[in-house]
């Protein structure tokens, strides 16, 4: 990936997102690409922000605190996701710090944020992520639990839940995953689909994804695990 610049490949990336929508039947202006950043330096992202793009995303409370302050400054007009599980512990700064979390996932954490949300008066906005392949180590709500677990949000949290993410585990298809997903935010009328990565985007576009997040595609391969 070294010969390709960032800046290169995001162009690249943008132009295959616009593709897939045409093919797909799409408004390509629906869907929004997020450009996770995580584990890349400043000077990588630096350029890619000179070019115009402005919705990235991040896993870590601890490293978009050191990377996206400064950038702000000097672009009001960012949008910062945040993609990672979340500690109910870094609420306060992930409230602070993200435009939109994608990883709600259990009470204590609605229970915190709708705390620091109060007492900020900024309010991120949310997506569950469903645990769409019930993977033990992975987070999110079972299928089967979004039902109760968006009504909680709602009714005893006071959450505005706009939409649903999820990660299909690695060594499945995505595409039923991404399906059930649909399904599920189309039963409960949310309108945001946080779904596809860069192995995986065009299948999430066909399914009906609002957000990729494409992270390697675009800066190449990470140095260490996220
Ligand atoms: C790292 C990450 C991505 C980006 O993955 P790539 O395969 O590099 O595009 C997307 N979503 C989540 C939740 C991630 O952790």
């Amino acid at each position: 990936m070294s010969d390709t610049t960032p800046v290169e490949q995001l162009k690249e990336v943008r132009a295959s997102i616009a593709r897939a929508a045409v093919d797909y039947g799409r408004d390509p202006a629906s869907i929004t690409l997020v450009a996770v950043s995580k584990t890349f330096p400043a000077e990588d992202i630096a350029p890619v922000l000179a070019v115009g793009q402005r919705v990235f995303g991040e896993n870590y409370v601890q490293e978009a605190k050191a990377k996206w302050p400064s950038f702000r400054e000097a672009y009001p007009d960012i949008e910062l996701h945040l993609i990672g599980p979340l500690q109910s512990n870094k609420a306060k700064e992930a409230v602070q710090l993200f435009d939109v979390i994608h990883t709600l996932d259990r009470p204590s954490l609605a229970e915190a944020l709708a705390k620091e949300i109060a007492k900020q008066g900024k309010t991120p906005r949310l997506l569950i992520q469903v645990n769409t392949g019930e993977e033990p180590q992975k987070g999110g709500v079972a299928p089967g639990e979004v039902d109760a677990f968006l009504e909680a949000c709602r009714n005893r949290y006071g959450l505005t839940i706009e939409g649903l993410m999820c990660i299909p585990p690695a060594a499945d298809p995505p595409s039923p995953h991404f399906a059930l997903l649909q399904t599920i935010a189309e039963k409960h009328g949310l309108k945001t689909l946080s779904m596809g990565m860069s192995a995986d985007y065009d299948a999430a576009i066909q399914m009906g994804a609002t957000h990729v997040r494409i992270g390697s595609a675009i800066f190449g391969a990470r140095s260490r695990p996220a």
